[in-house]
């Protein structure tokens, strides 16, 4: 993306103690000072983010968040660096000194931000470094759907299964294909109520399930808990869990000012034809069958699909 420039980068930059430019030449990191880079007030009157205490998306980030840990430390030599992540979005940076010890709080959304804008964001928080500071800027207007239209409401995560254990899939998945680099949360979704048929009283049986959901605002994945039984092998639900991956891996919606997108895999036949939807670009498609028991997913998908709908 170009640099821009004008009043929207200040916007996003500017400090909690003053407005305007002083959070640019604000003094060395040496002293006592606090600094934060502030949303515009046009987003501070909506619903504040609610996030679950002690949710696996800390685990998840852990790595990325050590990596830029050391990358604040390389650049304050023989000072204690302590980083934390937050989702707060009244307070995207910030940092402060304390008996030496250098506290920075800056908002998950640098934790996939590509290597430039981390060593910005790095030169930003150390040295208050203005061209760092438009980087940084422009970074965080690309990724403002990150922070607006979050759900208010804690949303409860639940990887571990009755049979089938997400995060211990999704970590797997994660070493292997992603090299770790994949910061998705994953839960399973919630059981959704049959509405019943009217004539025979009982269940009506679906028509379509969805697997898989990737949220991309939410940076979530849900896999449908109809997988979670003993029936279903497990490399089936790693194939679903891996296709809602790289939605989160694949920058199709990424980086843009709509982020919200909802592509899935959706099964939308009871007849036992999986139907794919369009919303996956020839990258996507391509590494979908690296998947190493893909051929053997699919082919467990079309035999099963019908007893998923009716279990469902
Ligand atoms: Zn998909």
């Amino acid at each position: 993306m170009s640099a821009r420039t004008g009043s929207n980068v200040e916007a996003w930059l500017a400090p909690r103690w003053s407005r305007g430019s002083a959070a640019l030449a604000r003094p060395p990191a040496g002293h006592a000072s606090a600094a934060a880079i502030r949303i515009p007030d046009r987003l501070s009157a909506q619903l504040a983010l609610v996030f679950p205490a002690a949710s696996p998306q800390l685990f998840i980030h852990e790595g990325a968040r050590q990596a830029l840990e050391r990358k604040l430390k390389a650049m304050s030599p023989g000072r204690v660096v302590i980083l934390s992540i937050t989702d707060n979005r009244n307070s995207i940076i910030s940092h402060s000194m304390r008996q030496g010890v250098l506290h920075a709080r800056i908002h998950h959304m640098f934790l996939d931000a590509p290597t430039r804008v981390a060593n910005a964001l790095v030169r930003y928080v150390v040295h208050g470094d203005k061209r760092a500071s438009t980087l940084v800027g422009n970074y965080i207007e690309a990724n403002s759907g990150r922070l607006a239209r979050r759900r208010a409401r804690a949303i409860p995560l639940f990887a571990k299964g009755n049979h089938h254990d997400l995060l211990a899939i999704f970590s797997e998945l994660n070493e292997r294909y992603f090299g770790g680099a994949c910061h998705a949360l994953i839960t399973w979704g919630r059981k959704q109520p049959r509405r019943t048929d009217d004539r025979r009283g009982g269940p009506r049986p679906r028509k379509a399930i969805r697997l898989g959901s990737y949220s991309n605002l939410e940076r979530l994945i849900r896999i449908h808990p109809a997988l979670d039984r003993k029936w279903v092998p497990r490399y089936f639900v790693a194939y679903v869990v891996y296709h809602e991956m790289l939605h989160h891996m694949i920058p199709s919606a990424r980086g843009s000012m709509h982020p919200g997108s909802r592509a899935s895999l959706a099964l939308a036949s009871a007849k036992g034809q999986p139907s794919r939807r369009v919303l996956h670009p020839p990258e996507f498609l391509a590494r979908e069958q690296l998947f190493r028991k893909y051929e053997r997913a699919l082919d467990w998908e079309c035999r099963h699909i019908t007893r998923l709908l009716r279990s469902s």
